[in-house]
C-alpha cells in the first residue's frame, strides 16, 4: 500500500497566535511559544502543514506568518483532499485549542509536541547516544523526557 504524506492542520488563534478574544480582522497575538520550532519541526518529519483558521486568508495573515518565520504549506485549504469530500481538511492530526483534548487546557506546544514525538517519532536508544541529534535545546529536552521514559518506565505510563 501506498505510504501517503501526512497532514497536520493548524489552528491559528490560540495555537500559532495568542489569543483571548476577537479583536478584529487583521489583528493578531503574538506568537505562542515555541510555535514556530513546533511546525519546522513538523515539516522536518515531512508532513503537509496546512493552517486552518476561521480568519480570512488576508495578506496581514500570511505577511504575520512570514515575518515570525512560520512556514506552511497551505492556509485554509483542503486542496489536498481526494474528490468527493467535503471541506474538512483530511489530517492525520488536528492541533486547536479548542480541540476537546485540550479544551479547559492552557495551549502547550511542548505538551502536543512531546505527544506528537511518542506517537510518530520514537527516538531509539542509539539515537540518544549520537550526538548529532542533540544539537537544538528543543532535542536536548526531548532526548532527556526520552531518558527518562527508558529509566522509568513506569513513571511515564
Ligand atoms: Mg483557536
Amino acid at each position: 500500500m501506498a505510504e501517503y504524506q501526512k497532514t497536520v492542520v493548524i489552528d491559528f488563534d490560540g495555537v500559532i497566535a495568542q489569543y483571548d478574544k476577537w479583536r478584529g480582522v487583521d489583528v493578531f497575538g503574538a506568537p505562542m511559544k515555541y510555535a514556530k520550532e513546533a511546525i519546522a519541526e513538523l515539516r522536518e518529519w515531512g508532513w503537509w502543514v496546512v493552517i486552518y483558521t476561521t480568519r480570512k486568508k488576508t495578506p496581514a495573515l500570511l505577511s504575520y506568518l512570514n515575518r515570525h518565520g512560520i512556514r506552511y504549506n497551505a492556509v485554509n485549504s483542503c486542496d489536498h483532499n481526494p474528490p468527493d469530500t467535503s471541506n474538512k481538511p483530511i489530517a492525520e492530526v488536528y492541533i486547536d485549542d479548542r480541540g476537546w483534548w485540550d479544551v479547559k487546557r492552557k495551549f502547550s506546544w511542548v505538551r502536543v509536541m512531546r505527544r506528537l514525538r511518542r506517537l510518530y517519532q520514537p527516538l531509539s536508544a542509539r539515537d540518544l547516544t549520537n550526538s548529532s541529534k542533540w544539537s537544538s535545546r528543543w532535542t536536548r529536552f526531548w532526548g532527556w523526557c526520552r531518558q527518562q521514559e527508558l529509566a522509568h518506565p513506569a513513571m511515564w505510563t
